[in-house]
C-alpha cells in the first residue's frame, strides 16, 4: 500500500489552493431578479457550494453532463471533514470480498445501515445509498483513485464492507475530483465564502451571494441550480449545543474549522426543512490529546479489543458508534485503549503516520509483554493477560460473552501496542431534508425549485447514527446525482 505524509500533503494542496485563487473573479451581467447585490456577477449553469468529496462528486457530475460549473470553497485550501477521514468506503463488492471468503449483500447493508440508525434513517435514500455505492465507488477507479484489495470492518462499520483506498486518509478522493473536475472544465474559487441564497420571484434558487479573500461581495448566478455541500456543524459550538447540550466548547472534535453548518442556516432563510438534527455522532476511538481520529496504529478491528484501565474489556468492539462511545464514557478517566499485536501494527498507519514515531511521540504505548504494555499504559497488568488469554480463546470459537461477530487474528505476538482512545465529535447525521433527487426540501414538504443538497450537510440517511465507512459513500454517491440533477436544471 502506497503511504505519504499527510502533512506534506496537506501542504501541497495549500499550494494548489494559492494558485487556484488567481482569477478569482471576472465580470459578467447580473441577472437582475428580486435580491439585490452589489457589484458585479458570475454567471454558469451550476454553483457549488463546498470544496469537500460532496461538492467535488457535484462538481464533476454538474460538468460529465454538459454543464459549465463554478465552485465556491470558502477555506485556503479543497478536502474539508473528507480529507481529514480516515478513507474507508462501504460498498457491497462481491469482487474483492468474496477472494477474501467474506459473505455481504446488498440488502445487509441497507438492513445494518437502517438499523444501525434505529429505523430513522429515510428507507428510499438508504437504498440508493446501497444500491450505488459500488458503482460510485467503480467511477472515482475510472478517473484515477486507486482502492487496496483490502475490504476490512472499521471501528462501526459492522462488518467487512470496508474499502482502503491506497493514499493515506481522505486525501485520494479530493485530489482524484479535483483533477478531474479541473480537466473538466470546473473553476474552483477557493477563500470565497457563500453567504445567501438568491431567488428569483418565483422563489426558484438562481443564485449565491459571497464574499471573496479580502472581504469584497461577490455574486454568482446559476442558470441551472445550487448544489449546497457545505458540510456538517461539527465545529459550530452555539449549533451543536443548540442540537445536543453535552457538546458544549469542551467537548474535543475531529472536524475541519469549516464545518459550521453555513449551508443549513442559509437553506434555512428559505423555509428548508431539517431532519435529524439532534443526532450528532462521536467517533468512539479519537486521541485524548487533539480530539483526532489520527495518531493510532490500527483502525480495523477484527484483531484488536478495547480494555479500561482496569484491564477489561467491557463492550463487543464490533457494536454501533454510538454504543462505543457511551461505554467509553463510562469507563475510569472516560477512555479506552486500543490493543493490538505486531502483525496488526503497519510501518504506517491509514494517515500515512509512522506508527514507531507515534511511539516516540507518546501517542501510543509498545512493549515486548502485556505485562509490560500495562505498566507504561496504566493498565491493570494482570487483568489484561486475563483478558488477552480469554479473547484469544474465542477468537478459537468465534464466540464471546459480549456476542462479537467480526473475527480476525488472536493477540499473542509481540511486541503489542495500547493505543489510549475517547470519544470525539465527529459527523452530524442531521441536516437539510432532501428527496431522493437531492432537491431540498421546505419544512411543508415542498420543492426548493433550484436548490439540490448532498453529503454531511443533508440529513435523513443515517438516522440516529452512521455506521463508519458509509459517509464516503453517501458524499460521492449523492454528490452525483446532485451535480446530474443541478445540470439539467431539474
Ligand atoms: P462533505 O463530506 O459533505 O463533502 P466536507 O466537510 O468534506 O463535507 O466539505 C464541505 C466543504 O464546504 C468544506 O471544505 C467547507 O470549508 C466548505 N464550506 C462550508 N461552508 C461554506 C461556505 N459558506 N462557502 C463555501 N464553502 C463552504
Amino acid at each position: 500500500m502506497r503511504q505519504k505524509n499527510f502533512g506534506a500533503l496537506l501542504l501541497v494542496l495549500f499550494l494548489v489552493a494559492a494558485l487556484a485563487l488567481t482569477g478569482c473573479q471576472q465580470a459578467g451581467e447580473p441577472a437582475g431578479e428580486a435580491d439585490e447585490v452589489a457589484g458585479e456577477a458570475r454567471e454558469a449553469d451550476v454553483v457549488v457550494i463546498g470544496g469537500g468529496g460532496a461538492g467535488l462528486a457535484a462538481a464533476v457530475s454538474a460538468a460529465e453532463n454538459g454543464a459549465e460549473v463554478i465552485l465556491l470553497e470558502k477555506m485556503t485550501m479543497l478536502g474539508g471533514n473528507t480529507i481529514r477521514s480516515g478513507g474507508y468506503y462501504n460498498a457491497v463488492d462481491p469482487e474483492r470480498q468474496e477472494p477474501l471468503g467474506i459473505e455481504d449483500s446488498i440488502d445487509h447493508h441497507y438492513q445494518q445501515t437502517i438499523e444501525g440508525g434505529d429505523n430513522e434513517g429515510d428507507p428510499a435514500l438508504v437504498r440508493i445509498l446501497v444500491e450505488n455505492a459500488l458503482d460510485a465507488l467503480h467511477w472515482l477507479e475510472d478517473y484515477g483513485m486507486e482502492f487496496t484489495d483490502k475490504v476490512v470492518a472499521i471501528q462501526g462499520a459492522m462488518w467487512e464492507r470496508s474499502h482502503v483506498p491506497a493514499e493515506s486518509g481522505g486525501y485520494g478522493y479530493i485530489q482524484t475530483l479535483e483533477k478531474a473536475a479541473r480537466d473538466l472544465g470546473v473553476e474552483i474559487l477557493l477563500e470565497t465564502k457563500a453567504e445567501k441564497l438568491l431567488t428569483d420571484e418565483e422563489g426558484r434558487v438562481v443564485g449565491v451571494k459571497a464574499t471573496g479573500a479580502d472581504g469584497e461581495e461577490l455574486e454568482f448566478r446559476a442558470r441551472n441550480g445550487v448544489v449546497l455541500a457545505s458540510g456538517g456543524f461539527g465545529a459550530n459550538v452555539e449549533m451543536r449545543v443548540k442540537y445536543d447540550p453535552r457538546l458544549t466548547e469542551s467537548f474535543p472534535t475531529t472536524n475541519h474549522p469549516g464545518a459550521t453548518g453555513d449551508g443549513i442556516l442559509m437553506a434555512q432563510e428559505l423555509e428548508a426543512g431539517v431532519t435529524g438534527m439532534e443526532h450528532i455522532q462521536l467517533l468512539p476511538l479519537a486521541d485524548p490529546k487533539s480530539g483526532s481520529s489520527q495518531h493510532k496504529v490500527v483502525t480495523e478491528i477484527q484483531s484488536t479489543i478495547m480494555v479500561n484501565r482496569e484491564g477489561k474489556r467491557f463492550v463487543n468492539e464490533d457494536n454501533r458508534r454510538d454504543v462505543l462511545s457511551a461505554a467509553i464514557m463510562e469507563q475510569t478517566d472516560g477512555i479506552c485503549f486500543v490493543i493490538n499485536d505486531a502483525r496488526e501494527a503497519p510501518e504506517y498507519n491509514n494517515y500515512g503516520e509512522k506508527v514507531e514515531d507515534l511511539v516516540e511521540q507518546g501517542y501510543v504505548y509498545k512493549a515486548d509483554t502485556l505485562e509490560e504494555l500495562a505498566e507504561i499504559a496504566g493498565i491493570d497488568a494482570e487483568a489484561l493477560v486475563q483478558t488477552v488469554k480469554e479473547f484469544n480463546e474465542a477468537v478459537a470459537k468465534q464466540s464471546d460473552s459480549f456476542g462479537r461477530k467480526v473475527w480476525g487474528n488472536t493477540i499473542e505476538v509481540g511486541p503489542f501496542y495500547a493505543t489510549p482512545r475517547c470519544p470525539s465529535i465527529h459527523h452530524t447525521m442531521g441536516g437539510l431534508t432532501i428527496n431522493t433527487e437531492t432537491q431540498v426540501l421546505k419544512t411543508d414538504g415542498t420543492v426548493i425549485p433550484g436548490l439540490y443538497a448532498a453529503g454531511e450537510v443533508t440529513g435523513g440517511i443515517h438516522g440516529t447514527n452512521r455506521l463508519g465507512g458509509n459517509a464516503l459513500a453517501d458524499i460521492i454517491v449523492f454528490g452525483r446525482i446532485a451535480g446530474r440533477n443541478a445540470a439539467q436544471g431539474l
